[in-house]
């Protein structure tokens, strides 16, 4: 990838180089520099844990010529546990007890088009369930809409184009779940001293999503997903509106009995990243 590559003339990132850009100053090319040296090193070390495990793996986009390596890296998985609906993991870490098996849990960040669009036909014939959370005012956004909030919150080289309504309710036909994301994708942390803007976040997030697909959404993803972009008002909104289980997006195992359901780990995963690295956290690393 490089950013030498030309732009997309529609405006909207239709191949993964168009979304992700290289480093774009000396800090952040060293900090990328040391990442990639320090997983090398556990890519040789590493010892795969032996026993049973949930393991919580999310992302953002599939671009089309990500297709295989979804389907690669969902068989990879397979081969050391079976993948859970939200429901399935709900009723393990409810347990409080070890889990009795090794299980993935895969989620998808913002309500990208793509994700269904190119990763929904991989997943269904792959038999993986999977959950897209969404931010309700991304839904359909236009281009302008789109790269104004590139410009602030999500910072892709070229905005990535999100689902319409109509295709969220076909990707939950189709065996997806949908899970609340905010509607702004705002920092929680940041805007908890309002109430309004609190509750529009959250509570109402979720009646608009109840509202547009004529289910429950009771699950919660919180954006950019750090302990630093939540606080316990935060926290304690998003029990009161009615979810019943929130994800963070600090890695991590799931630990039924000492994890909190409403800060349940997840490994971030992109398609981009070389297979060596996707297969590392699916092994487990940093679990
Ligand atoms: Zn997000």
């Amino acid at each position: 990838m490089s950013v030498a590559c030309p732009l997309h003339k529609s405006g909207f990132a239709e191949r993964a180089e168009h979304g992700w850009s290289a480093p774009t100053s000396a800090f952040l090319s060293a900090r990328h520099l040391a990442r990639k040296s320090v997983l090398a090193l556990a890519n040789q070390t590493f010892r795969e844990p032996t026993g049973n495990f949930v393991r919580c793996l999310y992302g953002h986009a599939v671009f089309p010529e990500q297709r295989e390596t979804l389907r690669n890296l969902v068989r990879y998985c397979r081969n050391r546990g079976e993948f859970i609906t939200t429901a399935q993991l709900r009723t393990i870490v409810e347990s409080g007890e070890e889990p009795d098996g090794r299980f993935f849990h895969l989620s998808f960040d913002d309500g990208f088009a793509n994700v269904y669009e190119e990763g929904g036909a991989v997943l269904a014939e792959e038999g993986v369930p999977y959950v897209m959370f969404i931010a309700t005012d991304l839904i359909g956004a236009s281009l302008e809409k789109m790269q104004a909030y590139n410009d602030t919150a999500l910072k892709y080289r070229q905005p990535l184009r999100t689902m319409t309504w109509d295709q969220v309710r076909q990707s939950i036909a189709d065996g997806a779940e949908i899970g609340c994301h905010t509607q702004t994708h705002a920092r929680l942390s940041h805007i908890s001293c309002d109430t309004v803007q609190l509750v529009a976040e959250i509570s109402e997030a979720k009646s608009i999503i109840e509202n547009e697909t004529g289910r429950v959404c009771d699950a919660f993803a919180w954006p950019f997903g750090k302990h630093a972009d939540i606080d316990e008002a935060a926290l304690t909104a998003i029990k009161d509106a009615g979810f019943s289980i929130c994800f963070s997006a600090e890695r991590g195992a799931v630990v039924p009995g000492q994890d909190s359901m409403f800060e349940i780990p997840r490994h971030q995963l992109e398609l981009h990243w070389p297979k060596w690295e996707l297969e590392l956290f699916a092994r487990g690393y940093r679990d």
